[in-house]
């Protein structure tokens, strides 16, 4: 039997697709390539080029290929684009998933593992967040993968579907060996951007926001390495095919890290000046965002190998030396 990546040509999609190959898995990818790359996913690993939307090409692939489990990574995941454009948030996301649901159903596949989000938090009410924290998010993409959850929820209700959602605090770094990584069309991630600048390929990094409720004034985020983010992926696929209930969870590190702070590590990391500057907040973004995974590691026996944001750092700045231009190196 085939696990099937949707989304797999993206950035954690390519990461799982990889991980799935070394636990010796099979593994078939579909993507629209809108925002993956062709060169991130190995040439003999089945892969169709197919939007989720589209029902009758995504039924093709569960006619062809032997799946009995979905991970879905394919959506789309930017909060500042999300407040520009909500549609495209719900069309994509919200109708994404339905679609999707319809076809696992038509073919009987029951077990889904699905990337959720930090944003569907919204401001939390505490921190480090838990999985009881409430779920009221301030901006359309959050609100779209809520959406998706809830849906999920009343499948599960009607059809036995059973699934696991991962509340992703943010995702960052590379393979060890560089050999994928990080490549938006528009790069928007704080990592990245602070790299680009220390390759010298951005004058400066601006960071959004000194007056927040925070220690030093910036926002802070918790940072998990998109290997360990991978390998939960997995130990959700092992607890779903042993029959276990559907759930949630957070994945972050409890650890916290303020946008200054970021670059500072960067600056280490890299030894490069990167100047940095101070500028307007960005529309929908939390003051900060912390998660307790405590839940997946009792549950899953989820065990992230890193541990500080300086290796996770070292691992993209690996990706970003070997790959200038992203992909277009390969
Ligand atoms: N950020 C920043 N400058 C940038 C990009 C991001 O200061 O050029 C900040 C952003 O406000 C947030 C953090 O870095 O606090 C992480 O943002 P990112 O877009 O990487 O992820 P998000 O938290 O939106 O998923």
């Amino acid at each position: 039997m085939a696990t099937l990546v949707l989304g797999g040509a993206g950035y954690i999609g390519s990461h799982m697709v990889d991980r799935l190959r070394e636990a010796g898995r099979k593994v078939v990818v579909v993507d629209n390539l809108m925002t993956g790359h062709r060169a991130a996913v190995p040439a003999d690993v089945p892969f169709y080029q197919v939007d989720i939307r589209d029902k009758e090409a995504l039924g093709q692939v569960f006619d062809q290929e032997p799946i009995d489990q979905v991970v879905h990574f394919a959506a789309s995941s930017i909060v500042p684009e999300s407040m520009q454009d909500p549609l495209k948030y719900f069309d994509n996301n919200v109708g994404g998933m339905i679609s999707l649901l319809e076809v696992m159903l038509a073919h009987q596949v029951k077990q889904i593992v699905f990337s959720s989000t930090a944003a569907t938090f919204g401001i939390p009410t505490e921190s480090p967040i838990t999985e009881a924290t409430p779920q009221k998010p301030i901006n359309p993409y959050g609100q779209s993968k809520l959406q998706m959850e809830e849906i999920m929820h009343w499948v599960e209700k009607a059809n036995d579907l059973r699934w696991v959602a991962f509340r992703y605090f943010n995702v960052a770094g590379a393979k060890a060996d560089g050999s994928i990584g990080e490549d938006h069309p528009v790069e928007t991630h704080l990592v990245p951007i602070i790299l680009q600048v220390a390759a010298g390929q951005r004058e400066k990094i601006m960071m959004f926001g000194d007056d927040y409720q925070t220690p030093d004034g910036f926002n802070v985020r918790d940072y998990v390495h998109v290997t360990d983010l991978a390998d939960a992926h997995i130990l959700a696929l092992d607890y779903l095919a042993e029959g276990n209930p559907s759930d949630q969870f957070n994945l972050g590190s409890a650890n916290g890290y303020s946008v200054k702070q970021m670059v500072e590590a960067a600056r280490k990391v890299t030894g490069q000046p990167i100047p940095a500057e101070v500028g307007p907040r960005r529309p929908g973004d939390p003051d900060s965002l912390v998660a307790s995974s405590d839940k997946a590691r009792r549950i899953l026996g989820w065990q992230p190998t890193y541990e500080n944001v300086e290796d996770i750092i070292k691992t993209a700045w690996t990706w970003e030396q070997k790959h200038p231009r992203g992909y277009e190196d390969r």
